[in-house]
C-alpha cells in the first residue's frame, strides 16, 4: 500500500517509507496531566489514532510501535503539589485516568507505550550530560540551558531564523542564561520544590527534554513519524529536534506531522473567554463518543476545525444513517471482508478523512440497495470493515440507537413491546396508534423475521 503523508519538515506531501517495515515507530506528544483535556486537546490523539490504525493495517498490528507520553512534571503541577501538600502522583493519576476514560469513549486505541516524565528522569539527565559534553549546553546556577547559537540547524522545522529569536523575552529566574533564545533543559530546584538528583545539581527537567528522552528510551531514534498539534511546532518540536540531534548526531524523526487548530464557534478556545468544552461534558450532555470522534474527523487533519453544535448534530445524523443500514442488515450472515480499496486509498492519501467518510457514505447507499442475501452480507461486511479502520461503527446498532435516546430508551422499548403484542393479538388499530406514538418521538420501527427493532428516524 502506498501511503503519502505531509511532512512539516520538508513542507511537502511525500511517500511514506518506514526505515524498517517490521518495526514502524511513531510518537505523539501527550497531555499535561494537570487539567482535564478539552475537545481541542482530543484532536491530536484521535487524528493520530487513525494513522496508527492505518499503519497497523498496512504493516501488521505487531509491527507498529506507538508511544504517547504523559507530561507529569510541569510548573502548575508542582505548584499545586506544594500548595496542597500532596505528592505529584496524587494530582496527576486522577487526570490520567480521566484522560484514558475519555480516549476510550472516543474509540482511541491504547498506544503501545505510555511513558511518564516522572519515571524517565535518569534518561533526561543522560541526554543533558551528553549535550554539556558536546558543548551544546551549559550549566549556570539557575539550571542547564541549550545554546541555540551552537546549533547551526536550529529553526529548520518552524522556518524561524536565529536572528528572529534573539528578541525573545527573558523568563523570570533565568537571568544567568547567555542568550534570550536559549531554553532550559534543567531547572535548579528552589527550597521545598520536588527535585531529582543530577551531576549538574538537583532540579527538574524542562518540558522539551522530556519528549526527547522518552522517544530515545521507548523507541530509539530516528523514529519514523513524530506528531502533534500545530501549536507545538515552535518552540516545543523545534527544541526537541535541537536537543536530540545535537546529542545523538542523527535525525530525531523522519516525518513530522501536525494537525490544525480547533476553534469554538470561530473563536480560539481559551479559559479567559470561557468557551472551553471537554469530552466529558459532551458525553454527559448525551453525545456518544463516536459522534464526537466523527466530528473531529470530519475535516482534514491539517485544516482548522470549527467546533459547534451543528457539527455534532450533523455527525450524529450521518452515524444514524450508517447504523441504520447495519441494523437493517442485522440478520444478514457475517462474512469476512477487507476495507474496500477506494476507502483505504482515501486514508492513505495523507489521512484524507473527509474523502474516507464520503466513501463510507457510498458504502451505506450500497448496503441500503443490496437485495440478494449474499449482496447484503457483503455490503454489511464492507461497511463494518471500513468503519473499523477509522474507529467508527464499533457499537452494536441497537445499542447505538438506545444510547442516543438516553433515558427515553426504556419508554420506547415498552411502546415497541406493546405494539408487538397488539400485532400478535391482531389489534391493528392499537398497533397503528403505537406506531404513530413512536413516530412522534422520532422513532421508526422495523419489523423483521426475528421481531421488531427500532431506530431514530432518518
Ligand atoms: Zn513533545
Amino acid at each position: 500500500m502506498k501511503i503519502q503523508l505531509t511532512n512539516t519538515l520538508t513542507r511537502r506531501k511525500e511517500p511514506f517509507v518506514p526505515t524498517d517495515p517490521k518495526r514502524v515507530t511513531m510518537y505523539v506528544c501527550g497531555p499535561t496531566v494537570y487539567n482535564v483535556a478539552h475537545i481541542g486537546n482530543a484532536r491530536p490523539p484521535v487524528v493520530f489514532d487513525v494513522l496508527f490504525r492505518l499503519l497497523r493495517h498496512a504493516y501488521g498490528e505487531k509491527a507498529v510501535l506507538y508511544a504517547r507520553n504523559y507530561t507529569d512534571i510541569d510548573d502548575k503541577i508542582i505548584t499545586a503539589s506544594i500548595e496542597r501538600g500532596v505528592p505529584i502522583a496524587e494530582i496527576t493519576r486522577a487526570v490520567e485516568e480521566q484522560y484514558e476514560s475519555d480516549m476510550g469513549a472516543l474509540n482511541v486505541l491504547t498506544p503501545t507505550h505510555r511513558p511518564r516524565a516522572t519515571e524517565n528522569v535518569p534518561a533526561m539527565v543522560a541526554v543533558i550530560e551528553k549535550l554539556i559534553a558536546n558543548g551544546a549546553a551549559y550549566a549556570v546556577p539557575s539550571g542547564v540551558y541549550f545554546s541555540v547559537a551552537a546549533d547551526e540547524d536550529y529553526g529548520k522545522l518552524s522556518g524561524r531564523a536565529q536572528d528572529d529569536l534573539k528578541a525573545g523575552a527573558r523568563v523570570d529566574g533565568e537571568d544567568d542564561k547567555r542568550a534570550s533564545s536559549d531554553f532550559a533543559l534543567w531547572k535548579a530546584s528552589k527550597p521545598g520544590e520536588p527535585s531529582w538528583e543530577a551531576p549538574f545539581g538537583a532540579g527538574r527537567p524542562g518540558w522539551h527534554i522530556e519528549c526527547s528522552a522518552m522517544i530515545e528510551e521507548e523507541l530509539g531514534s530516528p523514529i519514523d513519524i513524530h506528531g502533534g498539534g500545530i501549536d507545538l511546532i515552535f518552540p516545543h518540536h523545534e527544541n526537541e529536534i535541537a536537543q536530540s540531534e545535537s546529542a545523538h548526531g542523527h535525525a530525531l524523526a523522519r516525518v513530522w506531522m501536525h494537525n490544525g487548530f480547533l476553534t469554538m464557534d470561530k473563536e480560539k478556545m481559551s479559559k479567559s473567554i470561557g468557551n472551553i468544552i471537554t469530552p466529558r461534558e459532551l458525553l454527559e450532555q448525551g453525545w456518544q463518543g463516536e459522534t464526537i470522534r466523527y466530528a473531529l474527523l470530519s475535516a482534514h487533519y491539517k485544516a482548522p476545525l470549527d467546533w459547534n453544535d451543528e457539527l455534532l448534530e450533523q455527525a450524529q445524523k450521518s452515524l444514524d444513517r450508517m447504523y441504520g443500514a447495519v441494523l437493517r442488515l442485522n440478520d444478514a450472515p457475517d462474512v469476512d471482508a477487507e476495507p474496500p480499496a477506494a476507502f483505504v486509498a482515501a486514508l492513505a492519501d495523507d489521512l484524507n478523512t473527509p474523502a474516507a467518510i464520503a466513501e463510507l457514505s457510498a458504502l451505506v447507499t450500497n448496503a441500503n440497495n443490496a437485495k440478494k442475501p449474499a449482496e447484503q452480507a457483503q455490503a454489511k461486511a464492507d461497511l463494518l470493515a471500513a468503519g473499523a479502520l477509522v474507529g467508527l461503527l464499533q457499537s452494536d446498532p441497537e445499542h447505538w440507537f438506545r444510547a442516543s435516546f438516553g433515558e427515553q430508551a426504556g419508554e420506547i422499548d415498552a411502546l415497541v413491546a406493546a405494539r408487538v403484542a397488539a400485532r400478535a393479538a391482531k389489534d391493528y388499530a392499537e398497533s397503528d396508534r403505537l406506531r404513530d406514538a413512536l413516530a412522534e418521538r422520532g422513532v421508526e420501527v422495523m419489523d423483521n423475521a426475528s421481531g421488531s427493532t427500532w431506530r431514530r428516524k432518518g
